[in-house]
């Protein structure tokens, strides 16, 4: 029993609180003024990750808040290290995800006189947050913990930023005087309640989709976040209506189900008369709701939590509340008055014939054995790979251009959140962060990533991380040597005083990605063929060990920009 006398500083009391609020697990990078803060959490129980880089710490504590529903918490040092921070707080904000940055800060009373790492930096994260508090005195820091972590995971969750002066990390209270601030500061917590959708809007919902002739359900990230795959599942089995998810919703139903549209996705959007929208905004990822891609009379029923967003997007009905409770109630009100499209029903017919004649066509592509690879065969053979492990199924960590557009549409999601990729805003350098998150949130499931080359060496020096913390994760890299491949220039572009230099485009050639790994004691595999492919992973698969697989890819295979060409 420690004695009432005994005095504990700010680094224990913030550890302390966090760990009252429920967090278990923190990232981060260690430095002036935060390593204590880091050691105390780690003593309290909470798995602190150190990372070379806060970015990918950033970026790994948002996936951790998207996967788990818990703030993901980034500790970093002050000034560069909370401006590095902050591109995981943007990523939180974009994506709408759970997290927390708490960083040092210099001294109060020496800011503004140009002391060690000065920077204001409640100013600098105010475009990223939700919320933000300097902690200004021990006294203030419960309430400030709590505080952050409560908005962080209130309505459409986000980043959220703490602030601690290094003069406010040494100061000290009693164990007795702390425990009474955690009391207090815990009793006072405000936790948003939701809004709850009426019976009325229901009933109008209901009588919508009743009337529909060719209704869609579309479900995001917000719909994976609710957790909602039962009502979700329910909701489709019990209309018969078939179903789209955005590229992180995929998995909230399975792939294979019968009702999935996304083989047939132009079809379902460019047709449908009444589309559900479960959780994901109207934004560019999905047309912006209108015309070419929509018909200009479909009728959207929006599901969202946040209410600016229906107000934004200005909906034929909007159905403010999270989620899960809101299909719930969908349902209930169904039951009482079933109904079911059917397999026949000309909507459903139409969705499935052009859903069988595109997997027909891709199958046939997928087929081929190209070598130097293209981006389809390695693709296949990772597919391939992947749906033999069966349950629990890996989560998948995805970005590039022609990689993640190859592989969202050749890949498949059988459990919920098992994706992550570049998002909202199409993040590039998200990859490694993302793998520690997910094989920190779920040490049961494989991670594998699949990345281009470029976004690979965003974030490469995490390997080491891999390798430090032994994570089962596999990354496999396509290695075309460049942003898009090869030196796609044409001759009036080179010219000039430096047309002798690389194009911008372009890495150096066969770069050896598979070492870097070596150098950690991690295993490295280097192919070309199917069967190499195959092999390497079976082997690292099974293994469950850090792994890099350098696949190498024809430097000119794929399109430039990916999907994204016309805005290149
Ligand atoms: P996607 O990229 O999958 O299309 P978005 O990130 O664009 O998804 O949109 C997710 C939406 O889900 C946001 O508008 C957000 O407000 C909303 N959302 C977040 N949490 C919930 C929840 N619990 N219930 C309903 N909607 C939610």
């Amino acid at each position: 029993m420690a004695d009432k006398s005994t005095v504990i500083d700010s680094n224990l009391l913030v550890a302390k609180a966090l760990a009252r609020a429920g967090i278990d697990r923190m990232f981060g990078v260690v430095g002036i003024p935060v390593t204590s803060l880091a050691n105390r959490a780690v003593a309290l129980g909470i798995r602190f990750i150190a990372f070379h880089n806060e970015q990918s710490a950033g970026y790994a504590a948002s996936a951790y808040g998207y996967l788990t529903g818990l703030p993901g918490i980034l500790l970093t040092v002050s000034g560069p290290g909370c401006v590095h921070g902050l591109a995981g707080l943007s990523n939180a904000a974009v994506n709408g995800w759970p997290m927390v940055m708490i960083s040092g800060s210099c001294d109060q009373k020496d800011f503004g006189r140009g002391d060690f790492q000065e920077l204001d930096q409640i100013a600098a994260v105010k475009p990223f947050v939700k919320f933000s508090v300097k902690a200004k005195d021990i006294k203030e820091i419960p309430n400030s913990v709590f505080s952050v972590i409560d908005h962080a995971r209130s309505g459409r969750p986000g980043g959220c930023y703490l602030d601690i002066p290094s003069d406010v990390l040494h100061q000290t209270v009693t164990e007795s005087e702390a425990n009474k601030l955690l009391d207090d500061a815990e009793s006072s917590r405000k936790i948003e309640s939701v809004k709850s959708v009426s019976i009325d809007e229901i009933a109008k919902a209901i009588s919508l989709i009743r009337k529909a002739e060719r209704p869609l359900i579309v479900f995001g990230k917000g719909a994976a976040i609710a957790r909602a795959e039962g009502e979700l599942k329910e909701l489709v089995e019990k209309t018969g209506i078939p179903f789209l998810p955005t590229p992180m919703g995929k998995g909230l139903l399975p792939d294979s189900h019968e009702l999935a549209a996304t083989a047939a996705r132009s079809l379902a959007i460019g047709k449908c008369d009444v589309a559900i929208i479960v959780g994901a905004r109207l934004n560019w990822l999905l047309h912006f709701g209108e015309p070419p891609k929509w018909s200009k009379d479909v009728k959207f029923i929006l599901v969202d939590i946040d209410e600016g967003e229906i107000e934004l997007r200005k909906p034929y009905l909007g159905l403010v509340g999270d989620a899960k409770r809101t299909l719930k109630v969908l349902n209930k009100e169904i039951k009482d008055d079933p109904f079911c499209l059917g397999r026949s029903h000309p909507w459903v017919e139409a969705i499935t014939n052009k859903t069988k004649e595109n997997v027909l066509r891709m199958e046939a592509q997928l087929a081929k054995d190209v070598v130097p690879f293209n981006f389809l065969t390695p693709m296949r053979i990772i597919r391939d790979a992947i749906s033999a492990l069966g349950s629990p199924a890996p989560i998948l960590v995805s970005e590039g251009a022609n990689t993640m557009d190859v592989g969202r549409s050749v890949l498949v999601q059988m459990e919920p959140r098992t994706r992550l990729d570049a998002g909202t805003w199409g993040t590039m350098g998200v990859g490694l962060g993302y793998c520690i998150a997910a094989a920190v949130a779920s040490p049961d499931r494989l991670v594998v990533a699949v990345e281009g080359d470029s976004g690979f060496g965003f974030s490469a020096m995490e390997v080491e991380t891999l390798v430090r913390y032994q994570l089962a994760v596999v990354v496999i890299v396509f290695n075309n040597g460049g942003v898009y491949g090869g030196d796609r220039r044409s001759a009036e572009d080179i010219t000039g005083p430096f047309k002798d230099d690389p194009a911008p485009t372009s890495f150096v050639p066969g770069a050896a990605y598979h070492v870097l790994i070596e150098a950690f004691g991690g295993k490295g595999y280097l192919v070309g063929t199917p069967d190499e492919l195959k092999s390497a992973l079976t082997e690292s698969f099974s293994a469950r060990k850090p792994a890099v697989i350098n696949v190498t890819i024809d430097p000119y295979a794929g399109a430039e920009s990916g999907r994204m060409q016309h805005k290149n």
